[in-house]
């Protein structure tokens, strides 16, 4: 049997918050029994973050359903409409966004997540997500948004308006990919990770766990991660909340989901390999019990979506977030929203390249 830690090999050239393993050390830390897994993931978080601290963030959609899109797992897709019947709803309101997001500062959110149903926002929704961006900051909160693809003058635009985080995941494998959406493809998603990384944004990429993915699709989506020049500072780590009339969420409804110690390894891989980055639980979390989400903690998560709906599907409850809080001692982080106006900067001798702030 592998070693407890003899197992991590990091590339001595990783000069980020990403530890290269190889695609077969990844699959090896999969292998490993759980419980020296969950050891060697909570000795990483320890040594990276203070292991009873969670960052703790709300989501509001900000225009549901019709979505253009046909991810396989979403109700909001418009091609899926005719079964899942959900309604469409228009962009929200900004004075109806800034309630929310007030609320979701009271009740000790660090961060302001809005998501919009587009394949990619329009040059008329442009000025709307970046007023968002800035009345949501000067509220005192971290702002992200999950609005589709973004072309890389888009990404200026909203690193300028102060956008600390963008969303975009990947879901899944390049090679599960296809089996989940057709409509936009992985390069695509890479190339609009690839802006949001250039503006200066931090970037929040995850996947989506339980879809009929095998192992072996969950090894290659850790792997791509390590692939980019540095791993996403927040990385969400769903488990698929299956919705009747989607083409995943029928499939998983008839053939039985996944185990979730196979996703509680997931989190925990992710951990070990991405040791400096926030791992989300966000989707998936309303049916779990109480000694499953601790045991998610326990393998690394420090993030998660507080409220009680995530875009359009149920989440754990806010009075239950608190009382499992206060069962495992967990505390919230406080925000430190990222400024708005920054430069890029290129080191003249080596060539590494920067954000710099510049004063107001
Ligand atoms: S996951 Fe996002 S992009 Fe895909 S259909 Fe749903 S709202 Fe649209």
């Amino acid at each position: 049997m592998a070693g407890l830690l003899s197992i991590q090999e990091p590339n001595p050239q990783a000069n980020d918050n990403t530890v290269k393993h190889s695609r077969e050390h990844i699959a090896q830390l999969f292998d490993l029994p759980l419980m020296d897994l969950l050891l060697q993931a909570q000795t990483i978080h320890r040594q990276n973050f203070d292991a009873n601290e969670v960052q703790i963030s709300t989501l509001l959609s900000i225009k549901t359903g019709n979505c253009p899109e046909d991810c396989g797992y979403c109700s909001q897709s418009g091609h899926h409409r005719d079964k899942t019947k959900l309604q469409a709803e228009k962009r929200l309101e900004v004075d109806k966004v800034i309630a929310a997001a007030k609320r979701a500062k009271a009740s000790g959110s660090s961060r302001f997540c809005m998501g919009a149903a587009w394949k990619h926002p329009s040059a008329k929704d442009m000025p709307y997500v970046v007023e968002l961006v800035k009345e949501v900051k000067s509220l005192g909160l971290e702002t992200c948004m999950t609005l589709g693809m973004l072309n890389p003058e888009q990404a200026a635009q909203l690193a300028d308006a102060g956008l600390d985080y963008y969303n975009h995941n990947l879901d899944t494998s390049r090679r599960y990919y296809e089996e989940v959406v057709s409509t936009r493809s992985y390069d695509e998603r890479l190339d609009t990770l690839a802006h949001v990384r250039d503006s200066g944004i931090n970037v929040c990429s995850g996947n989506i766990v339980g879809m009929g993915e095998s192992r072996e699709d969950r090894i290659d989506w850790v792997h791509e991660l390590l692939k980019m020049p540095k791993a996403p500072e927040s990385i969400p780590v769903n488990l698929l909340v299956p919705i009747a009339g989607t083409p995943i969420g029928d499939k998983v409804l008839a053939e039985g989901e996944l185990s979730v110690l196979e996703w509680i390894r997931t989190i925990a891989v992710t951990r070990i390999c991405c040791p400096s980055s926030y791992v989300r639980l966000s989707a998936g979390r309303e049916s779990l019990s109480d000694a499953e989400q601790a045991l998610a903690f326990m393998a690394g998560a420090n993030s998660f979506f507080y409220g009680d709906k995530l875009l359009t599907t149920g989440n754990a409850s806010q009075s239950n977030d608190n009382r499992l809080m206060r069962e495992l001692g967990l505390t919230a982080q406080f925000a430190a929203p990222r400024a708005a106006k920054q430069v890029p900067v290129m080191d003249a001798m080596s060539g590494h390249q920067s954000q710099v702030v510049l004063a107001e």
